[in-house]
């Protein structure tokens, strides 16, 4: 089992075929690095499943951009529609929490699930997120969930911890790059209450 990123790119470079992947993206900046460094060893699909996202104008113009991005690299995108009440459900209780809390963590396990149960139905052979590209998210949260997951469903998660080795810092340049837009706050309501109010780094301090 992969345990590290270290030994996530010794796992790698020992494929000798070619899985298939469904790759869950939280929007296009943060897919590109994982993109560019996944694709040379999978058939990705990206899966953009994200009612955390407020308002609704957000999620399409995150999707739009998550669409473009992928057509010029020939990956295809799935997509739910959008339905924040089941998120609001997901994360009922700790809504004023604050990015990084409890909130957070039943938004990752919320989007997860959502991943593994498509990636079952339609046969893939691993899923995965890009959601730990980004410096705010706990990724020993995100690879705890997608264990469980991965026994509950019997399914391979690959680990994921793609701000390593100037991930995150190379996402922001292919951002850049491919003239993509880029948010600057995380998704949900809470989360664009917390910036406008001055609350905690956005995702854009980092840049
Ligand atoms: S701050 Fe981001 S990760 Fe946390 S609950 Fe909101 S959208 Fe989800």
């Amino acid at each position: 089992m992969v345990n590290s990123y270290k030994e996530l790119k010794v796992f790698l470079k020992s494929l000798t075929e070619r899985p298939k992947l469904l790759l869950h993206s939280c929007c296009a900046p943060c897919s590109t690095h994982v993109i560019m460094l996944l694709k040379k060893y999978f058939d990705i699909t990206v899966f953009y499943s994200n009612d955390n996202i407020y308002p609704k104008e957000e999620f399409v113009k995150r999707l739009n951009e998550e669409i473009k991005f992928c057509q010029g690299q020939a990956i295809n995108v799935l997509f739910t529609e959008y339905n924040e009440e089941d998120y609001l459900a997901a994360i009922k209780g700790y809504e004023t929490l604050g990015e990084k809390s409890l909130r957070c963590y039943e938004c990752y396990k919320f989007r997860l699930e959502k991943t593994v149960k498509k990636a079952k139905e339609l046969g893939f052979d691993y899923f995965t997120t890009t959601l730990s590209i980004s410096p705010h998210k706990n990724s020993e949260w995100i690879n705890a969930i997608g264990r469980e997951l991965e026994n509950k469903f019997n399914i391979n998660f690959l680990y994921s911890d793609f701000k390593k080795e100037e991930g995150y810092k190379n996402s922001v340049k292919l951002a850049k790059d491919y003239n993509l837009y880029r948010q600057d706050y995380c998704g949900c309501r809470y989360s664009l209450r917390e910036r406008s109010l001055g609350h905690g780094k956005t995702e854009k301090d980092n840049s």
